[in-house]
């Protein structure tokens, strides 16, 4: 059953078909919560909330789930393969957002309107949707916008140090949690090779 699911996470197919389900998932999810709400706004600023609350669960599941050591061997075994072959397809399996968001809009269901529940959860889909492109591209694309420079210099600084820089879409989280590490012309030496672009 690992076997058959570490394969799954490692194929081509799961991979963009998970790159499209959780866009889905977060514009579906968005859609129910205007479905139902007479508070468009409302729903959208929760959706806004969700999309940057993401940025908390990739630094947490990165640092604390992917690279720390725990009886969970089945995601420390996973992410090794990318940080072994950064060009490889691994991502989790392509229903596990969908999935995940209707358990949370169930569960914060007890607790809040189902409206809002799915606004805020459809929000955090999104930003996984962000986490999983922004990543996908960093390893395949030069940035013009500063930003992107800087996060891609970050995240390959996290290939040749593991325990440093875990957030991808944003630095915030590593600095809080004291796991942020300002490189030097040095730290990039070498990391080209993390990058494959296309010839044109
Ligand atoms: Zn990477
Ligand atoms: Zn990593």
């Amino acid at each position: 059953m690992k076997d058959l699911i570490l394969k799954m996470t490692a194929s081509k197919w799961n991979y963009y078909l998970s790159l499209i389900a959780d866009g889905m998932t977060g514009l579906v999810f968005l859609i129910f919560s205007f479905r139902t709400t007479d508070d468009i706004w409302a729903s959208c600023a929760l959706f806004i909330v969700g999309v940057a609350s993401f940025t908390f669960v990739e630094y947490a599941a990165h640092a604390w789930l992917f690279h720390k050591n725990h009886f969970l061997k089945i995601f420390i075994e996973g992410h090794a393969h990318h940080h072994q072959n950064p060009f490889g397809y691994d991502a989790m399996p392509f229903f596990s957002s969908a999935l995940i968001g209707f358990l949370l809009v169930g569960l914060l269901s007890y607790v809040m309107p189902q409206r809002d529940a799915f606004a805020l959860i459809g929000g955090l889909a999104m930003g996984y949707f962000n986490y999983g492109l922004t990543h996908h591209l960093i390893h395949r694309r030069e940035f013009k916008l500063p930003y992107y420079q800087y996060l891609q210099e970050f995240h390959f600084v996290h290939h040749k140090k593991p325990r440093k820089n875990h957030g991808m879409t944003a630095d915030i989280f590593d600095r809080i949690f004291n796991t942020y590490y300002q490189w030097v012309e040095e730290d990039l030496e070498g990391l080209e090779k993390l990058k494959r672009i296309k010839k044109k």
